[in-house]
């Protein structure tokens, strides 16, 4: 089966030649080509969770542009993380120690959120 980049899941038309992407600029998950093959996706199109300045509903979002527990219940992440299994990578290799506290920190507090609704 296929794995779907994030672009293809949201259907935001903001990879290089998607339908949003002159209007509205191409966003870093799909030109990063550093994290290419990462989780099996294109560019970032499968941990863009991890990238800082992702433009997911129309705002910058991404770890660090702007930090949300929101990456981790999104349907892209938990997709990802099903599909992936044991071999799921959650961050970048080039990501601090600080970043990956950090992440680690947002998906505790994301699974004690799930957890207690
Ligand atoms: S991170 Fe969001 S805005 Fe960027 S390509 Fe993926 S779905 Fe589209």
């Amino acid at each position: 089966m296929e794995k779907k980049n994030c672009w293809e899941i949201k259907k935001c038309g903001r990879e290089p030649g998607g339908a949003r992407s002159r209007e509205l600029g191409v966003c870093v998950a799909a030109s990063a080509m550093s994290v290419d093959g990462l989780n099996n996706g294109s560019n970032g199109g499968r941990i863009c969770w991890a990238i800082a300045g992702t433009l997911c509903r129309g705002e910058v979002t991404g770890l660090f542009a702007k930090n949300e527990v929101s990456c981790m219940a999104c349907e892209v992440f938990k997709l990802v993380k099903a599909e992936e299994k044991a071999d799921f990578i959650i961050w970048k290799s080039d990501q601090t120690c600080e970043s990956q506290v950090m992440l680690r920190l947002l998906m505790n507090n994301f699974a004690r959120h799930e957890f207690q609704r």
